[in-house]
């Protein structure tokens, strides 16, 4: 089957990739086919003109200054935080914290939410198939408290063992921990059911969302659960851009983390008052013009709509992976029941790195390596994967180069 047999459909992905100026670059003389959006994704036209502007027209410094400016770049930042509270259903803005991505946000939990709960003999739940900055974090506040890091299993096909994970929730446990959609294996996690079972045992879940918001909607009340990480330039946004949604009562009772300008009430050295969250939890100038880059992605994905999203990289994960299969040697590393478009997979007497860069040399930009998920790797038996993650704006004809590209590249290898 190549792209030319497959059904036809209205979403206009050749519009949509003239948003994207970097797509139409070309990588040692080939076309670029981008598979690494898993790794962070490319920046429309209206993300990068966003952060222009700013710069050009609007620059200030946030929350400090009563000039034009300074009230302009205030609105703006603000108005990414009401947009962001909408974009995933949050009950409140001040339940919206506004970080450099997940790893920030996840620590901002460990230090401020978990460390002063935890003491010998606790516990915190993470899995099998978490990004390191979903398992880290917890080891260090753990390695100061006496805790300790368990991590629930997974099945040969890469799906969380969900009843072990819900035997796992004892007493000890003071913080469950997992992933919405898998970084390596593309896996979506029942995370209502797993919140659930957190709130029938009343053990808070946060939940990393960094794989799950760039491809479907994200409603953190239906979830049910009690944290949301996320980053934003997996999701068109700027790097060092994302977001912690946490809770309001989490958010009254924790204290800061960070110390500094912006976050207090009044400052003694008798003793210091805080400011209310979310703004208690961003100490120092923040990256303005990032967060107004991610207001342009959020009306970016509104444009397109993730029912549009989601049937279009649904189609493509399905070609690609079928695609795939027609591979002599090529393992798939993730079959899930439910999947975002991630495909890691090997190519037996193949090295994963030696790949990637030939197919880099076709102009294909995959990962290959750990995918910052080792235990993930130890549980599979291997040091490294090849992963194609794909976006709304890949196309049929790109899977089909992808094939052609690898093809190639194994018959250099042998
Ligand atoms: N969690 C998952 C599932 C990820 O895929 C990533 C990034 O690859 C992260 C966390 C860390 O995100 P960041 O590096 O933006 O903090």
């Amino acid at each position: 089957m190549t792209a030319t047999t497959s059904t036809p459909t209205d979403f206009d992905v050749r519009r949509i990739r003239a948003d994207f100026p970097l797509l139409a670059r070309r990588v040692h003389g080939k076309p670029l086919v981008y598979l690494d959006n898993a790794n962070t994704s490319q920046k429309p036209l209206a993300v990068i003109e966003a952060m222009n502007t700013h710069y050009r027209e609007h620059n200030a410094n946030v929350s400090r200054a009563v000039h034009q400016l300074g009230e302009e770049a205030t609105a703006a930042y603000e108005g990414t935080r009401d947009k962001l509270a909408r974009f995933i259903n949050a009950d409140s803005r001040d339940e919206l914290i506004l970080t450099s991505g997940t790893t920030q946000s996840t620590n901002l939990v460990a230090y401020s939410y978990a460390l002063p709960r935890l003491q010998a003999g606790d516990t915190i739940l993470t899995s099998v198939m978490e990004h390191h900055a979903n398992i880290v974090p917890w080891q260090l506040v753990a390695a100061r408290s006496g805790a300790t890091v368990k991590a629930a299993p997974i099945s040969e096909r890469g799906e969380l063992i969900v009843e072990q994970y819900i035997d796992l929730l004892t007493p000890e446990v003071k913080l469950a921990c997992v992933t919405h959609v898998s970084n390596v294996l593309g896996t979506v996690n029942p995370v209502r059911e797993i919140a659930k079972a957190c709130r029938k045992r009343g053990i808070p879940l946060l939940v990393d969302g960094s794989q799950a918001v760039p491809h479907r909607p994200v409603d953190v009340q239906a979830l049910g659960c009690d944290f949301y990480a996320f980053t934003g330039h997996k999701m068109l946004a700027p790097t060092g851009t994302g977001a912690l949604w946490a809770k309001a009562e989490h958010l009254e009772a924790m204290p800061p983390f960070f110390g500094g300008g912006e976050m207090i009430r009044e400052v003694r050295f008798s003793a210091t008052t805080f400011a209310a969250p979310p703004h208690k939890f961003e100490a120092g100038t923040p990256n303005i013009a990032g967060f107004v880059g991610m207001s342009a992605a959020i009306d970016y994905y509104q444009s397109l709509g993730f029912e549009a999203i989601q049937a279009w990289e649904q189609q493509l994960l399905a070609y690609a992976t079928e695609r795939l299969h027609e591979i002599p040697g090529l393992r798939i590393i993730g079959e899930a029941a439910e999947k975002e478009p991630v495909i890691s997979f090997l190519i037996d007497g193949a090295q994963a790195t030696d790949l990637a860069t030939l197919l880099d040399l076709e102009g294909v930009a995959v990962r290959s390596g750990h995918h910052c998920a080792h235990p993930l790797m130890q549980f599979y038996g291997v040091p490294a994967t090849l992963r194609a993650s794909l976006a709304f704006y890949n196309t049929l004809e790109e899977m089909d180069a992808f094939v052609a590209a690898l093809l190639k590249v194994r018959r250099l290898l042998r």
